[in-house]
């Protein structure tokens, strides 16, 4: 149940383990309906998040990665199937939980820094700005939003305008913006779609850092493959669907720190894996089918010396 009072959110914590999950989706669909015509979003998609994971969930645009993170963000509800956030049923939660669901437990970062920064206040400006109705002294939110531009490395910047500073630090801004509100979930969606590899690279160390420090949740979405190779979990979304995910090699984990993206892009730092659903089905790539001459859609499947074989 949505916890409104932060001495329980702190009680049902203590009792958590880390292995727990945050975010589970259970053949969860989305319909857009548009006059006439239906789009199928997501359709049936499978997912568990632990807490304290970092995630990049890739793949094309119009494969649903916006749907998925605008429903775990509570700003849209699911056509079918479950959601639950932190133990909150989301399918089942009433507006003005959402409110204080979208209030007090999850963070957005946009791709398009005017979407995430007000205009005419400074960087520090915008961060205290989400802390103004809360129980806080005028010292204390300024205290907090400055020691959140400290850790993002962006507190030189603190009176500066967003039409002062570059798209890079920018959105480093936006990051303190979300974390404000100490959520328990950061949901970024393209967050480095607008600027350089090298800046992208970047705001990739800074999510990274922000993870390990405050231990909180992060989900990215992006469609920039380089920028998934630094995060462990690489989620392929195809179709509104989980279709592989791609888990980094122990060896390559724990030199992260010292890697560049460039680096981990000459060797296979991930190793890919097909995801079996709840009914045991497995998506298939177009290019693996290829590969073995499949092209009708009966295959057969046989089981030889402990491994499934899909043939012609
Ligand atoms: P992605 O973020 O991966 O590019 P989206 O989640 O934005 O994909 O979109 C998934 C599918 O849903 C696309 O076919 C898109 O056109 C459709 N879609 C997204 N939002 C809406 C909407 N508000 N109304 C109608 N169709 C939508
Ligand atoms: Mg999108």
């Amino acid at each position: 149940m949505f916890q409104q009072n932060d001495e329980n959110i702190m009680e049902i914590e203590n009792v958590q383990t880390e292995q727990e999950s945050i975010l589970v989706c259970d053949g969860l669909v989305k319909i857009y309906k548009t006059e006439d015509i239906e789009v199928l979003a997501l359709q049936g998609l499978e997912l568990e998040i632990k807490k304290g994971e970092l995630v990049a969930i890739i793949g094309k645009s119009g494969s649903g990665k916006s749907t998925l993170l605008n429903m775990i963000g509570g700003l849209e509800k699911p056509t079918a199937g479950r959601l639950y956030v932190d133990g909150n049923d989301l399918f089942a939660m009433s507006e003005k939980n959402l409110v204080l669901y979208r209030k007090n437990l999850v963070g957005f970062v946009w791709q398009n820094s005017g979407q995430n920064l007000l205009p005419y206040f400074t960087s520090l400006q915008n961060v205290e700005a989400p802390l103004y109705f809360d129980k806080m002294s005028q010292k204390e939110r300024r205290e907090k939003a400055m020691g959140l531009l400290k850790l993002i490395g962006i507190d030189h910047k603190a009176d500066a305008y967003p039409s002062q500073m570059s798209g890079g630090e920018q959105q480093r801004v936006a990051i303190a913006v979300a974390l404000a509100h100490s959520p328990k979930i950061l949901l970024a969606d393209e967050p480095t779609g607008a600027v350089d590899s090298k800046t992208s690279n970047m705001i990739q160390d800074i999510f990274r850092k922000i993870n390990e420090e405050l231990g909180i949740t992060i989900i990215i979405v992006t469609h920039d493959l380089s920028l998934a190779n630094k995060v462990s979990r690489v989620i392929m979304i195809a179709d509104g669907k989980i279709s592989t995910e791609k888990i980094m090699k122990a060896e390559y984990r724990s030199q992260l720190d010292s890697l560049t993206t460039e680096n981990l892009a000459e060797v296979e730092s991930h190793e890919e894996y097909s995801v079996l659903d709840k009914a045991r089905r497995v998506q298939l790539s177009e290019e693996s089918l290829k590969l073995a001459g499949i092209d009708s859609n009966k295959v057969r499947v046989e089981v030889q010396d402990g491994k499934i074989i899909i043939s012609k």
